[in-house]
């Protein structure tokens, strides 16, 4: 530690700033099954297939439509390795009509579509979608030259952000939008002491902002809480009241608002958006030295909404690191107790790192935390925009914002 540092961790009081819930063990580990044959080869274009689900290299045979009217292709192959199911990219890249790359020096697929670009890199966890890091529940596996990724982070990640039109879950409306302004009361959230910053205080700040800009927009918006006050007795029962107030307001969407620290390390800065970790995979937490495997195999209410929530985040990703230039430390999942309960899409947001000075300096004045709640607009704004066109246009079903007389136009 750097003389400056402990003179930090002297004076300050920081404690840990997410909540998260028990952890469960343990997935099972067996031999590798089978493997398909060779389709990605060096500087290889994966075929492309007309962009239209349903046509030209579909099989003719149909799944019902689910509940929300889309269209439900047949399942893509699946191949077991340790007893985990992965998805060939080259079937998902023909489905979907994407174009693809191999680059076998960096072994790494670059897949594009329109203006979407993902590049998975073999055996790794990370990868980079529009220039954004994620992180995936299961590392990308390659066998006999065919990269697979796994089928929970396909169908809960990936496919929504490539292509939302294929997401068979009903497409969400977006109406009522529930902000979180994380910790409260006796529990302060991170404190840098020495800058007299409190992290209860900056995510009520920035929620009411978020709040104001909302409605101006014609959505409504309920917060967990307005004042300085805990929502329960315990820190395990208040994470779950926040949920609680989000699933009675019948939320469309929830954003709990929190602010970053690693302290003792005083130097790391940026942006992190968390989702709630996907059934039968490990937080990325797990995934440090020493950490046991956190693996949880039920599905959490909030795991039904995975795709959308994975739209979501990617899309708060993208506004805040564009909007407040932080370094992008990735969108990542945890078993937070905040979210495990949710019947919509939700994503925690930390923008930046109080226990990193320059940044706390920032999160201090008013017009950075007005950009920060600018960038989570502007991220909600996109996600519903992407949205909008898959929703079934029906007068009985129509799912657009209504827009109260007394608002002002964005
Ligand atoms: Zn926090």
């Amino acid at each position: 530690m750097f003389p400056a540092a402990r003179r930090f961790a002297a004076q300050c009081g920081l404690i840990t700033c997410l909540a998260t819930a028990d952890s469960l063990p343990v997935r099972g580990e067996s031999a590798e099954v089978s493997f398909a044959p060779f389709a990605v080869n060096a500087v290889s274009p994966v075929r492309a297939a007309p962009s239209r689900p349903g046509t030209g290299v579909e099989p003719a045979a149909m799944a019902p439509a689910p509940a929300g009217g889309l269209k439900a292709p047949p399942p893509l192959a699946i191949t077991r390795f340790k007893n985990v199911d992965y998805v060939a990219t080259a079937d998902f890249a023909a489905r979907l009509g994407l174009k693809g790359k191999w680059e076998e020096a960096k072994r790494q697929l670059t897949l594009t579509t329109g203006p979407r670009r993902l590049v998975l890199t073999a055996e790794k966890r990370e990868v980079s979608c529009d220039g954004l890091r994620i992180f995936l529940g299961h590392a990308v596996q390659i066998r006999a030259g065919k990269l697979y990724v796994s089928k929970t982070d396909y169908e809960g990640c990936l496919l929504a952000l490539l292509r939302p039109d294929h997401v068979s879950a009903p497409v969400p409306r977006l109406r009522t939008i529930v902000l979180d302004p994380g910790h409260g009361g006796a529990d302060p959230g991170m404190e840098n002491r020495p800058l007299r910053v409190q992290e209860k205080v900056l995510t009520l700040d920035v929620a009411l902002r978020l709040e104001k800009l909302l409605r101006a927009e014609g959505y409504s918006v309920v917060l967990t809480r307005r004042d300085d006050r805990q929502l329960a007795p315990t820190k395990e029962a208040d994470l779950q009241r926040r949920a609680i107030i989000a699933n009675a307001a019948g939320a469309d969407l929830f954003i709990s608002i929190h602010f970053n620290s690693l302290f003792p390390d005083t130097r790391v800065s940026g942006t992190e958006v968390y989702v709630f970790t996907r059934p039968g995979q490990r937080s990325d937490q797990s995934w440090g030295f020493g950490q046991t495997d956190d693996t949880e195999h039920d599905v959490a209410p909030v795991n039904r909404h995975d795709a959308w929530t994975s739209l979501l985040a990617h899309a708060l990703h993208r506004e805040t690191i564009g909007g407040l230039k932080t370094s992008d430390r990735g969108h990542k999942t945890k078993h937070l107790a905040v979210l495990r309960g949710l019947n919509c899409p939700g994503v925690l947001i930390e923008s930046v790192f109080l226990s990193n000075d320059a940044e706390a300096r920032r999160a201090a004045t008013t017009a950075y935390r007005q950009q920060i709640a600018e960038s989570l607009a502007a991220g909600i704004r996109s996600y519903d925009a992407t949205l909008d066109p898959l929703r079934p246009k029906s007068p009985s079903t129509s799912a657009t914002v209504p827009r109260p007389a007394s608002s002002s136009p964005p």
